[in-house]
């Protein structure tokens, strides 16, 4: 390829323009071009020279060559700033299959210039006797105005300035010269900020470092020698919840910052509470900026802005902070680094981990991963030796680990027990009651969990083909989530003959009903989707059991992650099945985090912790492993799984759902798909499944067809993904109707 011509976005700050365009290479710019650098060109009917970006050189003409316009000139400099996103959106857009569109927009902020919303607070700096004082004086001055705004002053020390202006009817230029007086003052907090409780200034006392533990040393040692010696490497930190992980991020970030770098720390939007933030803020002051996902585009782009000129070093936020623009990153750190929530759901499917191993390709910056029970891919290449791994083993705040029992729900329908808890956990709920101690019971149910098991013998309806869960549908059969295998729904167990075989339905709901039946007088508490729609409701729900204002909270995962109730000593898991036969691959890794993380929620402070964990099969490695917090041993069996089977990270998957409004025709394009790759693949050894109808099949009326093909390489599936891309191109498909998902997180 010559690249004779190329494909250039224009002024990105334009929506309406939002695609790329195309342009000739003149003769004296041919092999000088490259993507990213930043080109004047002829633009629109009166030819005005504007800037554009070079997105991709090729030489195939899109249209008629006479009607194609000429790149004019180079831009002085050639690269521009935001090169290395163009790039990034480049990488991301070929490694996991998007429009150019659809990945710039990831990692580049939409403009809008807009005004920035700030909070603006009154507040006095005298005290309340002063005030009143004052409020005097400006009353015989007949200044009433101002006699007003001190008198509310001496009540309430900080008042929202619109109100102030609003209510009270005190103008801006009486607020000013009260400033001016020394007497009041006007702080100006983001919304972000403003969000936190209980902070009027938003100077933050810098400070709050500790006397790293041996353990935490090593961990910061070994990696600021190697980035002193310009060594940059990805590391992953395993260390138990209150091992010091973040005391050690934060550390570490010091001295990337002394060296003059700069960092982002990505933490799940869920863990991004109050209390880390200050503890960023306490160390770090206003050099630390917070990104959540109720920003608005704008002020997004505004955050960036702050980072692209260098006036923050530290940008902490989800998933999407990884694009915060910083000239001098140094460090990239992911906590939590098996959460889900790391990978993109819409397209393109991209996920962090991955994405920032490019970033710190580009910026020569090092990758951090820190987790208590690290995902399947990051400790695969630390075995493999491209991941350095450190570990941290004891906890800082003290606790011991808690007391498991693994109680076998078999068991308790041979002894004629019905109910949906263990004899041994409704002893020890009552035992709590009685001690005024605080339980938490959790349901680890996740998405659609439609799988069939005995409840006599334990046994799980399963798909011959690929070792994963059968779902049962409506229209009772039992289908495969993955290659579409079907069966009629089963009324005795293939096993034992049992005729209680069914399919396991028990939601948060009934649980609290069950628990007030069991246990009148207790106060309940529950915390799922339902409960946590209102904007403030999660916060609150948290905030009520930290007060001790109930004695159980029940809910889903999210009441698992990383909050500390010093009163809970007993933790209850409903059924670890839930989540271990939702009928995906990473069915048995996401149990193994979840009844770690949950017995992790047990005896958190000086009395010890109990924690009960009921299955119908107590035996499955993903549950005697996390019931022994036994990473390792979880980890042997569940690698030999996937190399069994193929399943990433031994080998990779790609998930191609295809969309239709017309089921048929959808199924048809899908079948078009697969016939071509099984044909021009057919040297690779390429493993496809399906098309099969999606595990939910029809969404506002866009069926959806389902094609997983898996191999040994990444790159392989790279090249099936271009030429899957080049046919939909060929046919003319819309090219929305085809989403790729690289490794994806659950099955479709
Ligand atoms: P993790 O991120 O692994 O859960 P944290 O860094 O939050 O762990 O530490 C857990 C608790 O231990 C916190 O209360 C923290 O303040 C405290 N801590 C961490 N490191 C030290 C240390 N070196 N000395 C004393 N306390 C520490
Ligand atoms: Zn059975
Ligand atoms: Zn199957």
């Amino acid at each position: 390829m010559k690249g004779i011509y190329a494909n250039i976005i224009v002024d990105i700050s334009h929506e309406k323009v939002d695609r790329p365009f195309q342009y000739r290479v003149p003769e004296e710019l041919l092999g000088q071009l490259e993507v990213g650098m930043s080109v004047m060109i002829p633009f629109g009917k009166g030819n005005k020279l504007i800037k554009g970006y070079v997105m991709e050189l090729t030489d195939t003409p899109e249209y008629e060559v006479s009607k194609i316009k000429q790149v004019a000139s180079v831009v002085a400099g050639g690269v521009s700033a935001q090169t290395d996103s163009i790039k990034l959106a480049w990488w991301i857009k070929e490694h996991y299959g998007s429009t150019m569109i659809a990945a710039l927009k990831t990692v580049l902020p939409v403009k809008q210039k807009m005004k920035q919303v700030v909070k603006k607070t009154v507040c006095c700096l005298v005290d309340s006797d002063t005030a009143f004082l004052k409020s005097e004086e400006f009353e015989r001055k007949h200044q009433t105005a101002k006699a007003r705004l001190m008198r509310e002053l001496s009540m309430q020390s900080t008042l929202p300035q619109l109100l102030v202006t609003g209510k009270l009817n005190v103008t801006t230029q009486t607020i000013r010269s009260l400033e001016q007086a020394g007497l009041v003052e006007v702080i100006e907090e983001n919304v972000y900020r403003s969000a936190l409780p209980d902070t009027t200034s938003n100077r933050w006392a810098v400070g709050g470092k500790k006397q790293l533990s041996e353990e935490q040393q090593a961990v910061v040692d070994g990696i600021i020698e190697e980035y002193r010696q310009g060594i940059r490497d990805t590391y992953l930190v395993r260390g138990v919840t209150g091992s010091g992980k973040t005391e050690v991020y934060m550390e570490l970030i010091e001295q990337v910052i002394a060296l003059g770098k700069q960092a982002i720390v990505l933490i799940p939007e869920i863990a991004l509470t109050y209390q880390t933030l200050l503890r960023f803020y306490q160390r770090f002051g206003d050099r630390v900026s917070v990104m959540n996902s109720k920003l608005s585009p704008g002020e997004r782009s505004d955050q960036f802005e702050r980072a692209k000129k260098g006036e923050i070093d530290i940008m902490i936020g989800p998933r999407s902070a990884l694009f915060t623009p910083f000239e001098r990153l140094g460090l990239i750190i992911i906590d939590e680094e098996h959460e889900a929530s790391y990978k993109s759901e819409t397209m393109p499917k991209y996920h962090a981990r991955e994405v920032a191993k490019e970033i710190c390709r580009m910026h020569k910056a090092s990758l951090l991963l820190g987790s208590a029970t690290p995902s399947l891919e990051a400790y695969f290449r630390a075995k493999e030796g491209t991941i350095k791994l450190f570990e941290l083993n004891n906890r800082l705040a003290g606790g011991e680990l808690p007391t498991v029992y693994i109680e076998d729900l078999r068991e308790e329908l041979k002894q004629g027990n019905r109910s949906i808890f263990s004899r041994r956990l409704k002893e020890l709920l009552q035992d709590r009651l009685q001690k005024g101690q605080q339980s938490m019971l959790f349901l680890n149910r996740r998405g659609f969990a439609g799988f069939v098991s005995c409840r006599a013998c334990g046994h799980v309806m399963k798909c011959p083909h690929c070792d994963v869960s059968l779902s049962e549908h409506k229209n009772g059969k039992l289908v495969c989530h993955y290659c579409g295998y079907e069966t009629p729904q089963v009324t005795k167990c293939p096993e034992c003959g049992s005729k209680y075989i069914l399919g396991f339905r028990a939601g948060t709901q009934q649980i609290e009903e069950m628990l007030l039946k069991e246990f009148p007088t207790a106060r309940v508490l529950r915390m799922d989707a339902d409960t946590t729609k209102n904007k403030d409701s999660y916060e609150k729900i948290l905030s009520q059991f930290a007060n001790e204002e109930a004695d159980i909270l029940v809910g889903t995962q999210m009441i698992v992650k990383g909050h500390d109730f010093p009163k809970v000593t007993l933790v209850g898991v409903i059924a670890a099945d839930m989540s271990l036969h939702v009928g995906d691959y990473r069915a048995a890794e996401r149990t193994f985090q979840l009844l770690t993380q949950a017995a992790g929620r047990a005896g958190r402070s000086t009395l010890p912790g109990e924690v009960v964990i009921q299955t119908y099969q107590p035996e499955h490695y993903a549950v005697v492993h996390a019931a022994k917090q036994d990473y390792e041993g979880f980890y042997e069996e569940e690698i030999a799984y996937r190399d069994l089977m193929m399943y990433p990270p031994v080998a990779n998957m790609m998930a191609i759902l295809v969309l239709s409004n017309d089921e048929l025709m959808g199924m048809t394009h899908a079948s078009e798909l697969v016939d071509t790759m099984k044909q021009q693949f057919k040297e690779e050894r390429l493993s496809v499944i399906g098309p099969a109808s999606a595990s939910i099949g029809k969404i506002n009326d866009i069926y959806r067809s389902i094609i997983y093909v898996k191999h040994r390489d990444y790159a392989m599936l790279v090249k099936v993904k271009d030429a899957m891309e080049a046919l939909i191109e060929q046919k003319g498909w819309n090219a929305d109707t085809v989403q790729f998902d690289f490794n994806p997180m659950s099955a479709y």
